[in-house]
């Protein structure tokens, strides 16, 4: 975050505090433990933009109820083709998300 700058020259350099650099950095430390991230944010926290719980409607893109990933054809025949790899990528997001909190999150807690 501003104002916290490591004296150590960073290996990555993230621009903005949102969800996109948050899940990137968890990423990268998973792959690379030793990496050096640096994070930058102009405001005065993390996630006070579009990943702020009131900023966005909060659904998650399971695809299930968002017309444009299932449009109708010419022939009045809906494509869910879209729907179902949009979906896809939502349950691997959350199989990544389960592994963290089982795997990482008791650790932090209790401080091992
Ligand atoms: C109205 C709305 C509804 C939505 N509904 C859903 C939904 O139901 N389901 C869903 O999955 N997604 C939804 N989204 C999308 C989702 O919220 C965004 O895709 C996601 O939060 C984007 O995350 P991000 O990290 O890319 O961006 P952000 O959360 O916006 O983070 C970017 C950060 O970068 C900072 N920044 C910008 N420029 C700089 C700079 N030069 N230097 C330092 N910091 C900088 C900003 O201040 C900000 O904090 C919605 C979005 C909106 C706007």
């Amino acid at each position: 975050m501003t104002g916290n700058r490591s004296a150590v020259e960073p290996d990555i350099v993230l621009a903005g505090a949102g969800i996109m650099s948050a899940t990137l950095a968890v990423l990268l430390k998973e792959l690379e433990p030793s990496l050096n991230i640096e994070m930058f944010e102009t405001l005065g926290g993390a996630a006070q933009e579009s990943s702020d719980a009131w900023n966005n409607a909060g659904t998650g893109h399971a695809a299930n109820c968002e017309l444009n990933y299932t449009p109708e054809r010419s022939d009045g025949t809906i494509d869910i083709s879209k729907a179902l790899d949009v979906n896809v990528e939502f349950d691997l997001s959350r199989q990544f998300w389960s592994y963290l909190e089982m795997s990482i999150v008791p650790s932090l807690r209790s401080g091992v």
